[in-house]
């Protein structure tokens, strides 16, 4: 041996300390910090005042997965119309606790439409947004006011693009007045994180308990985000929303947010996390949902749904078979997931591989609860299924795809419904 034999672990470190915070609508309670698991959060973009469309949008998000969906409360109308957007989700069974976005003008929002305060579970506030000078601290205050009124908690939101410009001058004259000026990015930094803790400090001298309040400090740079959640989880202990803002389209958004997540998760910094996408024109909206759930489930933190383990094919084979296979699978899981994740607890734990060739094939099968590897290139066209790691029998024909969809229900239906 080369290297001597020992024990090596992987995994995430410990979650660092945080408070924990309830999130509630009637008898649904979603905790965030705290021991709870990393909450889930998607946010709407249907125009709020348009009551069905933003239901129907909530109640898609909430069936993908989204534990707390976000609507922005922009106007007089978007406020009117919430107390409805939530009667239509009570009449349709969605019970998922919903989160005003406040900007400019909260104050008056939650003053004006105190049906609209109750409704939402809890407010988001931007401090870089709730008015100039002056005006800032009442409006504030007024917004707080509301939260200790009705009970809700809040998120204190930053954000870099519209970061407190008088705080961040105040911090830049601090940092011309030091004998070594710390870098300009140095400075940024310091005033996203110095607005997020000292707007939770004075939302706690106003009298909203401490217990009541979740920082966010959002950034559109992977090393950025990094830099600013290290340093904010070291200085307090509220409960942290993690989302890279504004991450962009497709591959890229993903894995921009993928990189600066899967870090801080690692590192147990982050309570609830939204993956910002811009979606594609038509694009589903859920896919925020399934991105978040996807990056937590691989990194071992949470289970959702089955994963779906696939070899990306090479020249060994070179048909569609296989790829329409594993789609096809991938897609089946998804869709049944809604009513299998109540009817066969521990389903979300199951592995399936769908695999190209004999090369890795029927190795990687072994591995997973159910495989099947497909015949590569030159191989004689047939696709053995191991079922717990043992060859359980062969697939042939048209019909594999559909054959193999029903080994998989029947080993849900035999492994995960509830004894009596
Ligand atoms: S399992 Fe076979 S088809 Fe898939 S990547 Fe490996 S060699 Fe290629």
């Amino acid at each position: 041996m080369l290297i001597d034999l020992q024990e090596i672990s992987s995994g995430a470190h410990l979650r660092r300390a945080a408070r924990s915070v309830r999130v509630v609508y009637k008898d649904k309670v979603v905790v965030v910090g705290g021991n709870a698991p990393v909450v889930i959060q998607s946010m709407t973009n249907t125009d709020t005042a348009d009551v069905i469309a933003t239901a129907i949008q909530i109640k898609e998000l909430a069936r993908a997965g989204s534990e707390l969906v976000r609507i922005t409360v922009n106007n007089p109308e978007a406020a009117a119309a919430v107390p409805a957007i939530r009667d239509q989700l009570d009449l349709m069974g969605v019970d998922v606790p919903l989160v005003g976005d406040f900007h400019y003008n909260g104050h008056t929002l939650l003053k004006d439409f105190p049906d609209c305060a109750k409704a939402l579970s809890k407010y988001r506030i931007n401090p870089g947004n709730v008015g100039q000078g002056a005006k800032r601290d009442t409006q504030f205050a007024q917004m707080i006011e509301m939260a200790c009124r009705y009970d809700k908690p809040v998120r204190i939101g930053v954000n870099w693009g519209s970061l407190d410009q008088a705080l961040l001058a105040r911090i830049m004259d601090e940092n011309s007045n030091r004998a070594e000026p710390l870098s300009a990015q140095s400075v940024m930094y310091q005033a996203l994180i110095t607005s997020a803790i000292e707007s939770a400090h004075r939302a706690e001298e106003l009298g909203l308990a401490a217990d009541k309040i979740i920082l966010s400090c959002k950034v559109s740079g992977v090393q950025d985000l990094i830099a600013v959640y290290r340093e904010i989880g070291k200085h307090c202990d509220y409960p942290l929303h993690l989302g890279l803002t504004e991450a962009g389209m497709g591959s890229k958004g993903i894995v921009a947010s993928t990189a600066a997540l899967s870090v801080l998760l690692q590192e147990g910094i982050g309570d609830t996390i939204r993956i910002s996408l811009t979606p594609e024109p038509g694009g589903d909206r859920c896919r925020e949902v399934f991105v978040a759930q996807e990056i937590l489930q691989t990194m071992g933190l949470r289970k959702f749904m089955p994963m779906v383990i696939a070899c990306p094919g090479c020249g060994r084979t070179t048909s569609t078979v296989f790829q329409e296979l594993a789609d096809n699978i991938q897609s089946y899981l998804r869709e049944q997931m809604p009513t299998w994740k109540l009817a066969y607890p521990g389903v979300e734990s199951m592995n399936v591989a769908v695999m190209g060739c004999i090369v890795n094939g029927p190795g990687e099968s072994k591995h997973a609860n159910i495989g099947i590897s497909l015949p590569g290139t030159g191989e004689s066209p047939a696709a053995p299924v191991f079922i717990d790691g043992v060859k359980a029998m062969t697939l042939r024909g048209e019909n594999i795809a559909k054959d193999f969809q029903q080994i998989v229900l029947d080993y849900v239906h035999s492994h995960y419904a509830p004894t009596a």
